[in-house]
């Protein structure tokens, strides 16, 4: 089925702010709430939250696979139940009723009035019922520079790297919305390393720049997905912080890998964009040498370009931007992620969020870690407010910004913006 809605002409009758990362050809899904209506599901253009249960109320989804549940609800997750057929229906629907051209909506102004919240009137909440999370480390930059610091700079990827698209479990229950705070966790930590650890507040607190996608449902246990069908069962993307406590992480992390340094919180953005509206960034990825085995080859382009960027906020401070970086950069794409993720039979469940790894670039000034841009505490760096920073201080905000620019159409994701409080 055709992606009606990726087309760049396309114009809404709705004013779109310019540079809004929310034009006519985005159509995001999210779940938000106001005073008066319960949670439910909603899209949005420029500075307008689409209320999509009112829309299904009124008689507007007529003849698409859902039903008026799937949206008065508080996760995407039935929603997403109906698959990707399903889902680009429904986006193509929006898109219509949104089309400068077309008057069945902007014609009625009640129902204008009704489904149309400014975006200030709404809390936006957690938009997926999160099952398993998983996390890669697909950034070959990311894995060389981290090689280097901690292990032999002259063979600073391990030998499985180029072969396997590395991953861990990780854990859901911690994965919260932008604009939640966290705590600075405590833990085990071995400053010192001719002494025994201590327990305390980490010292080395740091973001992980990131992306992660969503599943839809995929095959059942024993089943693989292979690379040509694995976007078929990848919903949509977020901008994902994946926090890092360093020093717990250096002393837990043999031999089994992360554990309490990693799952005490990750910030996702709140707007999902989907993988259908992605599609016209699409770009070729790296080469990859040496040849990947079978089950790993892919045809066609599978890399997207999205500009990324990370922003520090000190307590009351202008931000300062320290990284740009751009997805397009990852030695491993998604396609190759999901059919490894499930070339030995493990099943993927609707709800699923399988983050990218730190996406770090060629340039010191496109890494996606405090650990890579201040080099291990040895280059600090520079805040407007004249402070430095080698790792993230209490009562810092961190933002992460992320967006594809072509033809003059901009789909964007918004943010994600977490901020630190001191230990509890
Ligand atoms: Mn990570």
């Amino acid at each position: 089925m055709e992606i009606t809605a990726n087309n760049p002409n396309l114009k809404s009758w709705i004013e779109v702010p310019k540079n809004s990362d929310f034009p006519i050809q985005n159509i995001p899904f999210g779940i938000f709430k106001t005073n008066q209506l319960t949670p439910r599901v909603g899209s949005r253009i420029g500075d307008f939250v689409i209320d999509l249960q009112s829309l299904s109320v009124l008689g507007y989804f007529e003849n698409l696979p859902f039903e008026l549940s799937d949206f008065a609800t508080n996760s995407l997750n039935p929603m997403m139940a109906k698959g990707k057929k399903g889902t680009r229906e429904l986006r193509n629907r929006i898109s219509k009723l949104l089309d400068a051209n077309l008057t069945d909506l902007q014609k009625n102004e009640h129902h204008v009035q009704q489904v149309l919240i400014p975006v200030d009137q709404v809390e936006m909440l957690m938009p997926v019922q999160i099952g398993d999370y998983t996390d890669f480390y697909s950034s070959r930059e990311h894995a060389t520079n981290v090689g280097m610091m901690f292990r032999d700079p002259a063979n600073a990827l391990l030998p499985n790297w180029l072969w396997i698209p590395v991953g861990y479990h990780g854990r859901s229950s911690s994965v919260i919305l932008s604009g939640q705070a966290i705590h600075r966790p405590k833990g085990q930590i071995k400053p010192d390393p001719n002494a025994d650890p201590i327990y305390a507040p980490c010292r080395n607190l740091d973001f992980e720049l990131e992306t992660a996608f969503i599943t839809y449902e995929g095959k059942p246990l024993g089943d693989s997905i292979t690379t040509e069908e694995a976007e078929d069962f990848i919903f949509g993307k977020v901008l994902f912080n994946d926090w890092s406590a360093r020093d717990i992480q250096t002393w837990e992390y043999v031999p089994l890998g992360p554990f309490l340094a990693k799952n005490f919180a990750s910030s996702i953005s709140p707007w999902i964009v989907t993988l259908d509206a992605l599609q016209p960034f699409k770009v070729q990825g790296p080469t990859q040498v040496p040849e990947v085995l079978s089950y790993l080859k892919y045809e066609g382009q599978k890399s997207y370009d999205i500009a990324l960027e990370v922003l520090i906020q000190p307590e009351g401070q202008k931000e300062t931007v320290v990284s740009k970086s751009n997805f397009k950069y990852m030695y491993w794409n998604m396609a190759q992620q999901l059919a490894h993720h499930t070339v030995n039979g493990c099943n993927v469940r609707c709800g699923d969020m399988m983050g990218s790894g730190t996406i770090s670039g060629p340039t010191e000034d496109s890494y996606g870690s405090m650990l890579e841009l201040a080099w291990k505490g040895t280059k600090p760096l520079k805040m407007k407010d004249g402070s430095e920073r080698k790792f993230i201080q209490d009562h810092d905000t961190v933002i992460m910004r992320g967006y594809c620019e072509q033809n003059g159409v901009r789909v964007g994701f918004g943010e994600v913006s977490t901020k630190v409080l001191p230990a509890k």
